[in-house]
Protein backbone atom coordinates (compact mmCIF):
# COMPACT_ATOMS: atom_id res chain seq x y z
CA UNK A 1 0.00 0.00 0.00
CA UNK A 2 1.50 3.18 -1.30
CA UNK A 3 -0.26 6.67 0.90
CA UNK A 4 0.26 9.47 -0.85
CA UNK A 5 -1.72 13.49 -0.98
CA UNK A 6 -4.37 11.55 -3.19
CA UNK A 7 -4.86 8.68 -0.88
CA UNK A 8 -8.65 8.46 -0.38
CA UNK A 9 -9.74 7.78 3.29
CA UNK A 10 -12.42 5.92 5.06
CA UNK A 11 -12.65 5.53 8.92
CA UNK A 12 -14.31 3.32 11.48
CA UNK A 13 -15.10 4.92 14.88
CA UNK A 14 -15.75 2.55 17.94
CA UNK A 15 -14.77 2.49 21.72
CA UNK A 16 -13.50 -0.63 21.76
CA UNK A 17 -12.50 -0.46 18.21
CA UNK A 18 -9.06 -2.86 18.48
CA UNK A 19 -10.81 -5.91 17.54
CA UNK A 20 -12.60 -4.58 14.34
CA UNK A 21 -12.12 -6.99 11.58
CA UNK A 22 -13.18 -4.40 9.38
CA UNK A 23 -10.02 -2.80 8.19
CA UNK A 24 -8.66 -5.78 6.82
CA UNK A 25 -11.77 -6.54 4.49
CA UNK A 26 -11.96 -2.98 3.57
CA UNK A 27 -8.04 -2.68 2.59
CA UNK A 28 -7.84 -6.44 0.86
CA UNK A 29 -10.65 -5.32 -1.45
CA UNK A 30 -8.71 -1.71 -2.31
CA UNK A 31 -5.91 -3.71 -2.38
CA UNK A 32 -7.25 -6.07 -5.26
CA UNK A 33 -8.52 -3.36 -7.25
CA UNK A 34 -5.69 -1.37 -7.34
CA UNK A 35 -7.67 1.61 -6.04
CA UNK A 36 -5.69 4.28 -4.05
CA UNK A 37 -7.81 4.20 -0.74
CA UNK A 38 -7.20 3.35 2.70
CA UNK A 39 -9.50 2.37 5.73
CA UNK A 40 -8.10 3.34 9.43
CA UNK A 41 -9.78 2.23 12.71
CA UNK A 42 -10.28 5.29 15.42
CA UNK A 43 -10.90 4.82 19.29
CA UNK A 44 -13.56 7.50 19.52
CA UNK A 45 -15.03 8.43 23.39
CA UNK A 46 -18.40 9.44 23.48
CA UNK A 47 -17.46 12.98 24.56
CA UNK A 48 -14.84 12.90 21.31
CA UNK A 49 -17.59 11.25 19.04
CA UNK A 50 -18.79 15.03 17.71
CA UNK A 51 -15.15 16.13 17.25
CA UNK A 52 -14.37 13.12 15.20
CA UNK A 53 -17.60 13.23 13.07
CA UNK A 54 -16.71 17.10 12.04
CA UNK A 55 -12.75 15.74 11.56
CA UNK A 56 -14.36 13.85 8.53
CA UNK A 57 -14.95 17.07 7.19
CA UNK A 58 -12.53 18.81 7.87
CA UNK A 59 -10.21 16.56 6.74
CA UNK A 60 -11.84 15.41 3.49
CA UNK A 61 -12.47 11.84 4.18
CA UNK A 62 -14.54 9.55 2.13
CA UNK A 63 -16.37 8.18 4.68
CA UNK A 64 -16.99 6.08 7.87
CA UNK A 65 -18.29 3.20 9.54
CA UNK A 66 -19.53 4.04 13.04
CA UNK A 67 -19.80 1.05 15.16
CA UNK A 68 -20.68 0.00 19.26
CA UNK A 69 -21.73 2.78 21.18
CA UNK A 70 -22.20 5.71 18.75
CA UNK A 71 -24.57 4.02 15.94
CA UNK A 72 -27.63 5.96 17.95
CA UNK A 73 -25.66 9.01 19.16
CA UNK A 74 -23.96 10.50 15.56
CA UNK A 75 -27.40 10.91 14.13
CA UNK A 76 -27.04 14.04 15.43
CA UNK A 77 -24.04 15.37 14.17
CA UNK A 78 -25.23 14.74 10.47
CA UNK A 79 -26.44 16.68 8.28
CA UNK A 80 -29.10 14.11 6.30
CA UNK A 81 -30.01 10.72 7.78
CA UNK A 82 -31.16 7.99 5.21
CA UNK A 83 -35.02 6.94 5.32
CA UNK A 84 -34.05 3.62 6.81
CA UNK A 85 -31.48 4.45 9.30
CA UNK A 86 -33.53 7.68 10.29
CA UNK A 87 -36.77 5.06 11.49
CA UNK A 88 -33.85 2.40 12.94
CA UNK A 89 -32.55 5.22 14.81
CA UNK A 90 -28.76 4.08 14.02
CA UNK A 91 -26.35 4.65 11.40
CA UNK A 92 -23.39 2.30 10.53
CA UNK A 93 -22.44 3.90 7.39
CA UNK A 94 -21.48 7.82 6.86
CA UNK A 95 -20.69 9.30 3.39
CA UNK A 96 -18.89 12.86 2.97
CA UNK A 97 -20.20 14.31 -0.51
CA UNK A 98 -18.21 17.69 -0.56
CA UNK A 99 -18.59 18.47 2.80
CA UNK A 100 -22.53 16.85 3.70
CA UNK A 101 -22.28 13.92 5.50
CA UNK A 102 -25.02 11.25 4.97
CA UNK A 103 -25.84 8.48 7.49
CA UNK A 104 -27.30 5.07 5.95
CA UNK A 105 -27.56 1.71 7.98
CA UNK A 106 -26.33 -1.49 5.75
CA UNK A 107 -26.37 -3.99 8.94
CA UNK A 108 -30.47 -5.19 8.41
CA UNK A 109 -30.01 -4.99 4.23
CA UNK A 110 -26.42 -6.96 4.82
CA UNK A 111 -28.25 -10.09 6.80
CA UNK A 112 -30.73 -10.67 4.60
CA UNK A 113 -28.15 -10.34 1.64
CA UNK A 114 -26.37 -13.21 3.32
CA UNK A 115 -29.63 -15.12 3.54
CA UNK A 116 -30.15 -14.96 0.24
CA UNK A 117 -26.61 -15.35 -1.61
CA UNK A 118 -24.93 -17.98 1.32
CA UNK A 119 -27.84 -19.73 2.88
CA UNK A 120 -30.17 -19.59 -0.55
CA UNK A 121 -32.95 -18.98 1.79
CA UNK A 122 -36.07 -16.37 0.72
CA UNK A 123 -37.75 -14.64 3.15
CA UNK A 124 -40.76 -13.73 0.92
CA UNK A 125 -44.11 -14.95 2.98
CA UNK A 126 -42.12 -16.48 5.86
CA UNK A 127 -42.68 -16.49 9.38
CA UNK A 128 -39.51 -15.55 11.30
CA UNK A 129 -38.74 -16.13 14.98
CA UNK A 130 -35.95 -13.25 15.91
CA UNK A 131 -34.88 -13.54 20.10
CA UNK A 132 -33.28 -10.41 20.86
CA UNK A 133 -34.33 -7.21 20.38
CA UNK A 134 -31.71 -5.06 20.51
CA UNK A 135 -29.83 -2.74 17.91
CA UNK A 136 -28.72 -6.07 15.22
CA UNK A 137 -32.08 -7.45 15.69
CA UNK A 138 -34.19 -3.96 14.79
CA UNK A 139 -32.11 -3.70 11.38
CA UNK A 140 -32.52 -7.19 10.85
CA UNK A 141 -36.47 -7.10 11.05
CA UNK A 142 -36.73 -3.95 9.37
CA UNK A 143 -34.98 -5.44 6.61
CA UNK A 144 -37.09 -8.79 6.74
CA UNK A 145 -39.98 -7.32 6.34
CA UNK A 146 -38.98 -5.10 3.45
CA UNK A 147 -37.66 -8.11 1.89
CA UNK A 148 -41.53 -9.18 2.48
CA UNK A 149 -40.95 -11.63 5.30
CA UNK A 150 -44.40 -11.72 7.47
CA UNK A 151 -44.90 -11.65 10.07
CA UNK A 152 -41.58 -11.35 12.10
CA UNK A 153 -42.18 -12.42 15.15
CA UNK A 154 -39.54 -11.37 18.50
CA UNK A 155 -38.58 -12.17 21.66
CA UNK A 156 -36.37 -10.40 24.19
CA UNK A 157 -35.75 -10.81 27.87
CA UNK A 158 -36.46 -6.91 28.23
CA UNK A 159 -40.01 -7.40 27.86
CA UNK A 160 -40.40 -3.21 27.19
CA UNK A 161 -37.60 -2.77 24.42
CA UNK A 162 -39.23 -6.08 22.70
CA UNK A 163 -42.70 -4.17 22.75
CA UNK A 164 -40.78 -1.44 21.33
CA UNK A 165 -39.28 -2.84 18.12
CA UNK A 166 -42.71 -4.47 17.44
CA UNK A 167 -44.64 -0.91 17.54
CA UNK A 168 -41.74 1.08 15.60
CA UNK A 169 -41.71 -2.02 12.93
CA UNK A 170 -45.96 -2.29 12.73
CA UNK A 171 -45.98 1.80 12.88
CA UNK A 172 -43.06 2.67 10.03
CA UNK A 173 -43.45 -0.55 7.60
CA UNK A 174 -47.25 -1.96 7.52
CA UNK A 175 -49.36 -2.78 10.01
CA UNK A 176 -49.12 -6.38 11.69
CA UNK A 177 -45.84 -6.74 9.96
CA UNK A 178 -44.09 -7.71 13.72
CA UNK A 179 -45.78 -9.46 16.66
CA UNK A 180 -44.38 -10.01 20.14
CA UNK A 181 -43.81 -13.80 21.02
CA UNK A 182 -43.33 -15.81 24.30
CA UNK A 183 -40.57 -18.27 24.24
CA UNK A 184 -42.39 -21.23 23.18
CA UNK A 185 -40.46 -24.14 21.43
CA UNK A 186 -43.37 -25.88 19.98
CA UNK A 187 -44.36 -22.17 18.24
CA UNK A 188 -40.78 -21.89 17.26
CA UNK A 189 -40.49 -25.15 15.63
CA UNK A 190 -43.57 -24.00 13.33
CA UNK A 191 -41.30 -21.03 11.91
CA UNK A 192 -39.32 -21.10 8.72
CA UNK A 193 -36.68 -18.92 9.98
CA UNK A 194 -35.34 -18.40 13.55
CA UNK A 195 -32.49 -16.02 14.10
CA UNK A 196 -30.58 -15.22 17.33
CA UNK A 197 -29.68 -11.93 17.44
CA UNK A 198 -28.45 -12.23 21.11
CA UNK A 199 -25.19 -12.10 22.52
CA UNK A 200 -25.58 -15.77 23.97
CA UNK A 201 -23.32 -18.09 21.63
CA UNK A 202 -20.37 -15.87 21.99
CA UNK A 203 -18.48 -17.52 25.36
CA UNK A 204 -18.18 -20.80 26.06
CA UNK A 205 -20.84 -22.21 28.32
CA UNK A 206 -23.28 -19.67 27.63
CA UNK A 207 -26.88 -21.61 27.55
CA UNK A 208 -28.74 -21.54 24.15
CA UNK A 209 -31.03 -18.84 23.70
CA UNK A 210 -33.61 -21.38 23.29
CA UNK A 211 -33.96 -25.05 24.37
CA UNK A 212 -32.46 -27.40 21.71
CA UNK A 213 -36.08 -28.70 21.25
CA UNK A 214 -37.05 -25.64 19.48
CA UNK A 215 -35.53 -26.83 16.36
CA UNK A 216 -36.86 -28.64 13.36
CA UNK A 217 -35.49 -30.85 10.21
CA UNK A 218 -35.63 -28.31 6.90
CA UNK A 219 -35.45 -25.23 9.24
CA UNK A 220 -32.92 -22.12 8.86
CA UNK A 221 -31.13 -21.20 11.68
CA UNK A 222 -29.65 -18.25 11.47
CA UNK A 223 -26.85 -16.97 14.23
CA UNK A 224 -25.57 -14.01 13.81
CA UNK A 225 -22.65 -14.41 16.10
CA UNK A 226 -19.50 -15.22 13.60
CA UNK A 227 -16.85 -15.69 16.51
CA UNK A 228 -17.03 -18.77 17.50
CA UNK A 229 -17.39 -19.35 13.72
CA UNK A 230 -20.17 -22.59 15.34
CA UNK A 231 -22.12 -21.67 18.40
CA UNK A 232 -23.75 -24.35 20.08
CA UNK A 233 -27.38 -23.53 19.13
CA UNK A 234 -26.16 -24.20 15.60
CA UNK A 235 -24.59 -27.50 16.39
CA UNK A 236 -28.35 -28.32 18.39
CA UNK A 237 -29.88 -27.23 14.75
CA UNK A 238 -27.97 -29.29 12.55
CA UNK A 239 -28.47 -32.01 15.18
CA UNK A 240 -32.14 -31.34 14.70
CA UNK A 241 -31.86 -31.91 10.69
CA UNK A 242 -31.92 -27.79 10.04
CA UNK A 243 -29.54 -25.50 8.21
CA UNK A 244 -27.82 -23.39 9.73
CA UNK A 245 -25.68 -19.56 8.58
CA UNK A 246 -23.61 -17.90 11.26
CA UNK A 247 -22.41 -13.77 11.20
CA UNK A 248 -19.84 -13.62 9.04
CA UNK A 249 -21.88 -13.36 5.99
CA UNK A 250 -24.22 -10.14 7.42
CA UNK A 251 -20.70 -8.32 8.29
CA UNK A 252 -19.11 -8.97 4.56
CA UNK A 253 -22.26 -8.16 3.20
CA UNK A 254 -22.85 -4.64 5.31
CA UNK A 255 -19.29 -4.15 4.33
CA UNK A 256 -20.01 -4.61 0.98
CA UNK A 257 -23.04 -2.21 0.87
CA UNK A 258 -21.15 0.32 2.91
CA UNK A 259 -17.83 0.28 0.41
CA UNK A 260 -20.67 0.70 -3.00
CA UNK A 261 -21.66 3.69 -0.63
CA UNK A 262 -18.50 5.31 -0.23
CA UNK A 263 -17.05 4.82 -3.83
CA UNK A 264 -19.59 3.75 -6.02
CA UNK A 265 -17.75 0.39 -7.15
CA UNK A 266 -18.71 -2.95 -6.08
CA UNK A 267 -15.68 -4.53 -4.26
CA UNK A 268 -14.73 -7.80 -4.42
CA UNK A 269 -17.13 -9.97 -2.63
CA UNK A 270 -14.33 -13.37 -1.90
CA UNK A 271 -11.55 -11.17 -1.24
CA UNK A 272 -13.54 -9.91 1.32
CA UNK A 273 -14.84 -13.02 2.66
CA UNK A 274 -11.27 -14.45 2.63
CA UNK A 275 -9.55 -11.42 4.20
CA UNK A 276 -12.53 -11.46 7.39
CA UNK A 277 -11.36 -15.69 7.73
CA UNK A 278 -8.30 -14.85 7.91
CA UNK A 279 -8.82 -12.33 10.42
CA UNK A 280 -10.56 -15.00 12.77
CA UNK A 281 -8.08 -17.42 12.14
CA UNK A 282 -10.30 -19.72 9.57
CA UNK A 283 -7.76 -20.29 7.36
P1 LIG B 1 -27.70 -5.62 22.07
O1 LIG B 1 -28.13 -4.29 21.51
O2 LIG B 1 -27.12 -5.71 23.43
O3 LIG B 1 -28.99 -6.57 21.97
C1 LIG B 1 -29.06 -7.88 22.49
C2 LIG B 1 -30.46 -8.09 23.05
O4 LIG B 1 -30.62 -9.45 23.43
C3 LIG B 1 -30.70 -7.23 24.32
O5 LIG B 1 -31.97 -6.64 24.23
C4 LIG B 1 -30.63 -8.29 25.41
O6 LIG B 1 -31.41 -7.93 26.53
C5 LIG B 1 -31.23 -9.48 24.71
N1 LIG B 1 -30.98 -10.73 25.37
C6 LIG B 1 -29.90 -11.12 26.10
N2 LIG B 1 -30.05 -12.39 26.52
C7 LIG B 1 -31.24 -12.81 26.04
C8 LIG B 1 -31.96 -14.05 26.14
N3 LIG B 1 -31.48 -15.08 26.85
N4 LIG B 1 -33.14 -14.15 25.52
C9 LIG B 1 -33.65 -13.10 24.84
N5 LIG B 1 -33.03 -11.92 24.73
C10 LIG B 1 -31.82 -11.77 25.31
O7 LIG B 1 -26.64 -6.31 21.10
P2 LIG B 1 -26.58 -6.23 19.49
O8 LIG B 1 -25.70 -5.11 19.10
O9 LIG B 1 -27.96 -6.29 18.97
O10 LIG B 1 -25.77 -7.56 19.18
C11 LIG B 1 -26.31 -8.85 19.46
C12 LIG B 1 -25.36 -9.92 18.94
O11 LIG B 1 -25.23 -9.81 17.54
C13 LIG B 1 -23.93 -9.84 19.49
O12 LIG B 1 -23.49 -11.14 19.71
C14 LIG B 1 -23.15 -9.19 18.37
O13 LIG B 1 -21.81 -9.60 18.37
C15 LIG B 1 -23.88 -9.77 17.16
N6 LIG B 1 -23.78 -8.89 15.99
C16 LIG B 1 -23.35 -9.43 14.81
C17 LIG B 1 -23.27 -8.63 13.68
C18 LIG B 1 -22.79 -9.21 12.38
O14 LIG B 1 -22.44 -8.45 11.49
N7 LIG B 1 -22.78 -10.52 12.23
C19 LIG B 1 -23.64 -7.27 13.74
C20 LIG B 1 -24.09 -6.76 14.95
C21 LIG B 1 -24.16 -7.57 16.08
P3 LIG B 1 -30.65 -7.21 27.78
O15 LIG B 1 -30.11 -5.92 27.22
O16 LIG B 1 -31.74 -7.04 28.78
O17 LIG B 1 -29.57 -8.17 28.19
Amino acid sequence: MKISGHTKVVAIFGDPVEHTLSPAMHNAAFDALGMDCVYVPFHVRPNGLKGAVSGLRAMGFAGANITVPHKENVIEFLDEVDEEARVLGAVNTIVNRGGILTGYNTDGRGFVKSLKDDAKFDPKEKNVFICGAGGAARGIAFALVNAGAGPVFLYDVDGPKRDKLVLDLNTALKKDAARAEPLDPDFIRSCALVINATPLGMREGDPLPFPAYSFKKGQLFCDIIYNPPRTAAMAAAEDAGGRVLNGLGMLLHQGVLAFEHWLNVSPPVEVMRDALKQGLGEH
